[in-house]
């Protein structure tokens, strides 16, 4: 009784290819491709979980790769679900739950993207491993790298945050620091792949990226004992909000759920290309649009919530899917709402997100205000990475230590009134 992994489907276009396939993008159209299984007929209770397992591969019987002896020893997933009760009170909402995967090997959701990608690679003979990113991407596959002990270069822009960079550089990995956007640092490493032969990892251009980012559906599934009204996620190039969905949609087809969440898409107004495009499609008539002529906009953008500006995202089609396929939304915040965001998240609930992470939240009160979400509906926020990633931009919203002399009257003085 196993799943098969049968091949690919386009976004765009929805031409097949077969599980052979040895490229990245469809051929036909140069859109990103979707993983597609023939799930067995008839399954026993619980066969998609690996209970002898607490990582991402106990969905093994859900994913495209098969030689576990070639995966990571650290342990990538599983990450901590939290009823998020005084903060979900906070904007009257009576059931928020956090999912934290902050707590990951490199301290951010990429690393769900990065242990199948890894695989993969491995299960292929490839030798070195490759990358752009914002920063977390790069990080967890320099961290992934390390571990199997395999060469990885990654590109990222030479402004991503001194936390990411000096991760990279701690694993090992070989860093080009690119005078330029995060989209630079994406072209020119599909460039040095193809011309190298290098696994290219890019988001969402790798098809193997989303499967992996897919297995927090899985997890929260599990954790909830229930498929969530809603699941919230930052977003920038859009592989995890395509990631989460493409999970609950596979547990559907396979018969395991019977819905699916809708997805709340959440961007700083400063990089909202893909919210920009939903919004597009959300005015014409109440049906959705053949995807071919649907093309995702590009901005500039500015934020400071690294980890999602994104100019042009790269799984953006995808990720517009899943807004609309699932009935969700889209809502942007501005900046000052992320940065105030990541003390309020951390006061509320003792989770401490970089400001990409807090943007989940930020939107989460957004999409309360508006009335997209509601008092009774179960709601998750995705909190995608930790705090400590980016503590330059946490002193901003943090405030100041009360400064006092080394003495027991200054400690007391300064200590009224407390408890
Ligand atoms: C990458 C990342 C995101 C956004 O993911 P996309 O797939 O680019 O939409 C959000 N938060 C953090 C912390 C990230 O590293
Ligand atoms: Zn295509």
């Amino acid at each position: 009784m196993k799943t098969t992994f049968s091949g690919f489907r386009c976004f765009r276009c929805g031409t097949q290819q077969k599980a052979l396939f040895d490229g990245y993008a469809c051929p036909a159209c140069g859109g990103n491709l979707e993983v597609r299984y023939r799930w067995p007929t008839e399954p026993a209770d619980r066969w998609w979980i690996d209970d002898s397992r607490q990582d991402i591969f106990r969905y093994k019987a859900l994913l495209p790769v098969s030689n576990l002896d070639l995966a990571s020893p650290l342990r990538v997933g599983m990450s901590p679900f939290y009823t998020a009760q005084r903060l979900g009170a906070a904007v009257g909402l009576q059931r928020l739950y956090l999912k934290d995967d902050g707590q990951n090997p490199s301290a951010s959701f990429k690393d769900r993207a990065g242990a199948v990608a890894l695989v993969r690679a491995r299960e292929i003979g490839a030798t070195v491993l490759c990358g752009a990113s914002t920063g977390n991407a790069g990080s967890s596959m320099a961290c992934l790298a390390a571990s199997v002990g395999m060469p990885c270069v990654i590109f990222v822009p030479e402004k991503a945050p001194a936390a990411k960079i000096a991760q990279l550089l701690i694993f090992g990995a070989t860093v080009l620091a690119v005078k330029g956007s995060y989209d630079d640092a994406f072209d020119l490493c599909m460039h040095v792949c193809a011309q190298r032969g290098w696994f290219n990892r890019n988001t969402g251009h790798n098809p193997f990226t989303r499967e992996g980012k897919k297995t927090a559906a899985f997890e929260m599934y599990e954790q909830l004992g229930d498929i969530p009204d809603w699941v919230a996620v930052p977003t920038g190039d859009g592989n995890i909000i395509a990631g989460v969905w493409k999970g609950f949609c596979d547990l559907k087809e396979a018969g395991i759920a019977d819905k699916i969440p809708r997805m709340l898409c959440t961007q700083s107004e400063a990089s909202a290309a893909i919210s920009q495009t939903v919004w597009t499609v959300q005015q014409t008539d109440g049906n959705l649009p053949d995807w071919k002529t649907v093309d995702v906009a590009n901005v500039s953008a500015t934020t400071v919530a690294d980890s999602i500006s994104v100019d042009q995202p790269r799984d953006g089609l995808a990720a517009v899917r899943a807004v609309l396929e699932s009935g969700g939304a889209a809502v942007t915040v501005p900046d000052s709402d992320i940065l105030a965001a990541i003390p309020e998240m951390a006061r509320g609930s003792g989770v401490f997100a970089e400001p990409a992470a807090a943007c989940a939240w930020a939107g989460v009160k957004q999409a309360a205000r508006e009335g997209i979400l509601t008092a009774e509906e179960t709601v998750v926020c995705l909190c995608t990475g930790n705090g400590l990633k980016d503590v330059a931009n946490a002193r901003k919203a943090a405030g100041e230590p009360v400064r006092v002399e080394a003495t027991l009257e200054a400690a007391l003085a300064a200590t009224d009134g407390i408890g």
